[in-house]
């Protein structure tokens, strides 16, 4: 009775976590490095928020229009082009819902992040797989893709796309091109702009950089009618009054987000050095880095029975030898560094 398409699709594979290792080795002290949460969590005034939540027996509303205004300023785009959803995720899906019919052209450039292809299974697309260079930036497009999503930074490879490239790309397809910015906050080198473009869409969310990930919260700049199409597809209440206060509390208190992220960049830049002598590092935009190494399943599997959770990425699509890892706080990333010492 399944649909014909979920025997095509494979199930989402989040990082192990600290519970699962702590109990397969009986160890106490262990580090997660492989979920790109922030490790420093949510500003404290969100803690604030949601201890004196009460409204739980109350549906949120359909549409908050005080978050949309607080992303408006944030992103610097007009409100009527703000759209939220549960989680960038949720955003996503809604995405697929509004242009991807069964047997459309869904343009994904490999590697990364695994759930555009499990989407583009879900709705039937057909997926032409776009070709990356050394660097791991897309060099290829597909002019009659219905939907092709570029993801920059890219999950797992930490590399920003060419702004000219992506603008290329836009002006020459004749759908339309959803750049997932999930790690926008860790670079200078941003495609929000493109958003001016009609068939442009961004997304962004709250759980890597603002550290709510837990709550899920996510949204995208669309076009205006895109907008009002997208208020069709969404589910009625997609993000919980709770999640929407702690949202808006977050972008109250930018300035604890700019100094975690700084934090993070700086002990970023530290792990690529410091990585170096282990692996081939890449140079990373985003609270990961990503590094190859011949023998990456046992370097995961020594780590892991070690204390040390990082994302092996061997069944990853286009990946070989990829190994991502986390920024975690300085005391972690020693750990990690400790550890990886010990093994080699
Ligand atoms: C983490 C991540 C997401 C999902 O974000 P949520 O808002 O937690 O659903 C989407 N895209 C990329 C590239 C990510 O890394």
């Amino acid at each position: 009775m399944i649909r014909e398409e979920l025997s095509e699709v494979p199930e989402y594979v989040p990082g192990k976590s600290v519970e699962e290792i702590k109990r397969a080795y009986g160890l106490k002290r262990v580090v997660k490095l492989a979920s790109n949460e922030n490790p420093y969590g949510a500003s404290p005034k969100v803690f604030e928020v949601v201890k004196n939540f009460r409204d739980f027996h109350v549906y949120p509303p359909k549409n908050p229009v005080e978050l949309k205004e607080r992303i408006s300023e944030y992103v610097n785009f007009p409100e009527e082009m703000i759209v939220v959803g549960d989680g960038l995720d949720g955003v996503l899906e809604n995405v697929f819902k509004m242009f991807v019919s069964k047997g459309d052209t869904v343009a994904i450039p490999i590697p990364t992040f695994p759930y555009y292809e499990i989407l583009a299974k879900i709705y039937g697309a057909r997926i032409k797989f776009l070709r990356r260079n050394e660097n791991f930036e897309t060099i290829e497009f597909d002019e009659k893709a219905k939907l092709t999503i570029i993801c920059s930074p890219n999950n797992p490879t930490g590399n920003v796309e060419n702004f000219e490239f992506v603008r290329e790309v836009a002006e020459s397809v004749k759908g339309v091109v959803f750049i997932d910015e999930a790690y926008a906050e860790f670079t200078e080198k941003r495609l929000t702009k493109l958003a001016e473009y009609e068939n442009v869409i961004v997304g962004r969310t709250f759980s890597k950089a603002f550290g709510l990930a837990n709550l899920r919260v996510g949204y995208a700049i669309m076009n205006e009618n895109f907008a009002k199409e997208y208020m069709k597809v969404c589910p009625p209440f997609p993000i919980s009054t709770l999640a929407i206060l702690a949202a808006i509390t977050a972008l109250d208190d930018i300035e604890y987000v700019k100094r975690t992220v700084e934090k993070i960049v700086t002990e970023r830049n530290r792990l690529e050095k410091a990585l170096g002598k282990y692996f081939e590092v890449y140079p990373s935009e985003a609270n990961f880095v990503y590094v190859e190494a011949e023998n990456s399943d046992s370097v995961c599997y020594e780590l892991e029975r070690r204390g040390v959770i990082v994302r092996n990425l061997k069944n990853f699509r286009g990946v070989r030898n990829g190994i991502r890892i986390s920024v975690g706080k300085p005391e972690e990333n020693d750990f990690l560094l400790k550890t990886l010492e010990e093994i080699f």
